[in-house]
Order: C-alpha cells, then structure tokens, then sequence
C-alpha cells in the first residue's frame, strides 16, 4: 500500500520528468527554426527536399523512436512556411527518386545500399563520399519534383 507521502513523491517525480521532456522538446524545436533560419538565409533560388514516407518508416519499431524524436513534420512545416516568406522555391522530390543509391559523379545507380552504409562507394567510378553529402548533390540536380 502507498501512504500519502509516497503518492504524492511520484508525483512530484512525474512532473519533474514531464518538464525535463517538455525542455527536450523545446530544444529541438529551436535547434530546428535555426538550421531553417540559416538555410534561408543563404538565399537559394530553391530547395530541394525529399518526400519522406514518414508513416511507414514509423511502423519500423527500431526506427519509430528516433524519427518522432526528430520531428520531420516540424521541420518540413518550418521550412515551407520560411520558403513561401523568402520567395525560396520548396521542391518535393518524387518519392520513388533513388537520390542515396545514384553517384552524384557519373550518375551510376547503386543496387545494393544499406541504411548502415554511411560512404558511398561508387561501384562504376571509385567516387568515395559521405552518403547524406552524395544524397544531398543528387537531390539539388533532381528533375522529378513538385513544387511545395
Ligand atoms: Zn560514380
């Protein structure tokens, strides 16, 4: 049996986790209107993203936790909202586009691409280069968009 004393520990305990969780949140929030922030700031003519298929990364339960963690409807929301301001065209490329499998290079297609796979080795060129940086070249040269 929990006495008074004990219920009310909890809590005091739970609400102290609470507000440590809401911080975190609040964190990340502002970590993402800064890299936003900064995107824009650089003035491009437009910005390439990609369409994520966030729902069914989500039913992946070793992936679940981390994507809401990173709140990709925040940021793409944050970002839309700061391109319509900025006059900064928000590309959305085609779902289906391979951007992590292609060499930014000499445009070979990769087949065999591992989420664990963190360089990119071209298999036809020898390219050797950070997966997200290969991802990111092919994604500003992408012709398979709509416009946000
Ligand atoms: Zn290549």
């Amino acid at each position: 049996m929990t006495t008074a004393t004990e219920s009310t520990n909890c809590d005091k305990q739970r609400t102290k986790v609470q507000k440590i969780f809401h911080k975190l949140e609040c964190i990340r929030k502002d970590y993402i209107k800064k890299i936003v922030s900064s995107l824009v700031k650089t003035k491009p003519a437009s910005i390439t993203i990609e369409d994520l298929n966030i729902q069914g990364m989500m039913k992946n339960r070793h992936l679940s936790k981390a994507i809401a963690q990173q709140n990709f409807y925040y940021f793409r929301s944050k970002l839309t909202e700061k391109c319509l301001q900025f006059g900064i065209e928000l590309r959305i490329a085609n779902r289906v586009y391979p951007s992590s499998k292609i060499c930014s290079e000499c445009g070979a297609k990769k087949k065999d691409l591992n989420l664990s796979d963190r360089v990119y080795i071209c298999p036809a060129c020898g390219l050797k280069i950070d997966r997200d940086l290969n991802a990111a070249i092919n994604l500003k040269h992408c012709a398979h968009y709509k416009v946000a």
